[in-house]
């Protein structure tokens, strides 16, 4: 069903509610026809719900949580919260009649329940999986079995440059030979040439995780590359990468705005991943300390600052906690920390070497309400103050909110 895009024009970069979200709810009968996976998916807490409701319900989430520390401020909710997944992973079976099948695993089990589109996915995505499947017969590649461990393809995971339009296929296949391979890649990219790389990843164990550690080139460069916030970044097929990538630049965007740099700043951008934040921080600073603990995202950062050619930011593999105790040891002089913690928030470490620290400003970008309270509670006891903060939905149709919220001394 088709909906009216200004059916959505609410607190789109803090505007307050509009005129238009009253005619909405008026109108607002069944706009929402629920997803047909949708029970048996799991993947969306909020089929069924008016996107409308979702974000009046993660807005008063994070009312809920950080209200009493600072002024929140209407989300930044989508104009089209369709289709924003920029990577899409599908995993392959047989069905009970004989029919390929490729979807997601049922929650909770491994059942696979057989999607041919997702409407939070990307549809250029989710078309190449469903002809990667049509096209498996006619080159006698079987799906693979995960109880006997017979059968070559598991999953197709795609990712997709939503600026550059290009596009990574990777193959998760249980053993190394793709029989083949050249003319699989000629007529996928016969239906899709749109595809720039391909690659095929060797998963043998038996794990949930998706990716193996063997990774083979089989077309194109092995990566894909796509801009944000006017930078552009390398994505590999295990590297992180916000999957929306829309309102990644609000979230970043907002974050970089609560940082009231001038040029003259030493900046901390800690849990820094591929290097994001603090790259995009970098012409608006001094200089720029990222640190990240997994080691392959480090390298794409550094890669990236080279890419973007820019010079004044040093990027260090290590605990961001254990990293602050010793540059607050050091006693290193810090106006601004941008902080972005995993769903878990941050740990005393980290919270208390800031404290000891003391820069003018901190900015904590947080996937999870309930833990930035908590860190919240820990700086406003010393000496910080919680200004406002701002709720961005990075993933509608999920019960996830991301907040960015800003403290000064
Ligand atoms: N700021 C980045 C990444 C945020 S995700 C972006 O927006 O893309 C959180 C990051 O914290 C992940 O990259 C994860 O590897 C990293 N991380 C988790 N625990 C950490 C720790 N103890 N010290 C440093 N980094 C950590």
């Amino acid at each position: 069903m088709e909906i009216r895009r200004e059916e959505y024009l609410f607190a789109v970069e803090g505007s307050e509610m509009t005129e238009k979200k009253t005619n909405y709810k008026k109108r607002a009968v069944n706009v929402e026809d629920a997803c047909p996976y949708a029970k048996k998916c799991g993947g969306c807490d909020y089929q069924g719900t008016a996107y409308e409701k979702q974000l009046k319900e993660k807005q008063e989430l994070v009312q809920k949580y950080v209200g009493g520390f600072c002024k929140v401020r209407p989300i930044i909710g989508m104009e089209n919260p369709y289709h924003y997944r920029n990577k899409v992973h599908a995993v392959f079976d047989i069905a009970k009649g004989g029919a390929i099948i490729s979807g997601v695993y049922k929650a909770g089990t491994h059942d696979v329940v057989s999607i041919d589109e997702c409407r939070i996915e990307d549809e250029i995505s989710d078309a190449i999986i469903r002809d990667i499947r049509g096209l498996l017969r006619s080159f006698k590649i079987k799906t693979y079995d995960e109880d006997t461990g017979y059968g070559l393809l598991r999953h197709v995971l795609v990712r997709r440059g939503f600026h550059s339009g290009e596009v990574m296929v990777v193959l998760v296949l249980g053993s190394p030979i793709l029989p083949s391979k050249n003319n699989f890649v000629k007529a996928l990219r016969k239906l899709h040439p749109e595809i720039t790389t391909v690659v095929i990843n060797v998963n043998n164990k038996k794990t949930s995780m998706v990716l193996g550690d063997k990774e083979t080139v089989i077309y194109g460069k092995g990566y894909i590359e796509d801009t944000l916030c006017g930078r552009t970044f390398r994505i590999s097929p295990k590297s992180f990468y916000q999957v929306n990538p829309v309102q990644t630049e609000h979230l970043y965007g907002k974050a970089i705005e609560y940082a009231k740099l001038t040029g003259k700043e030493k900046v901390v951008d800690a849990y820094c991943g591929i290097g994001t934040i603090g790259l995009i921080a970098a012409d608006k600073a001094m200089e720029v300390i990222s640190v990240e603990l997994n080691k392959d995202a480090v390298r794409d950062a550094i890669t990236n600052a080279k890419r973007n050619q820019i010079k004044n930011v040093q990027f260090y593999n290590a605990d961001a906690g254990k990293f602050m105790v010793e540059m607050s040891e050091q006693g290193a002089d810090v106006d601004v920390v941008f902080m972005d913690p995993p769903r878990a928030g941050s740990d005393e470490a980290f919270l208390s070497s800031v404290v000891k620290l003391a820069p003018k400003r901190v900015v904590y970008v947080s996937c999870n309400p309930e833990t930035l309270a908590r860190d919240l509670k820990y700086l406003t006891k010393h000496g910080y103050r919680a200004e406002e903060c701002t709720p961005v939905d990075m993933f509608p149709w999920t019960k996830h909110c991301e907040v960015v919220c800003t403290l000064r001394k």
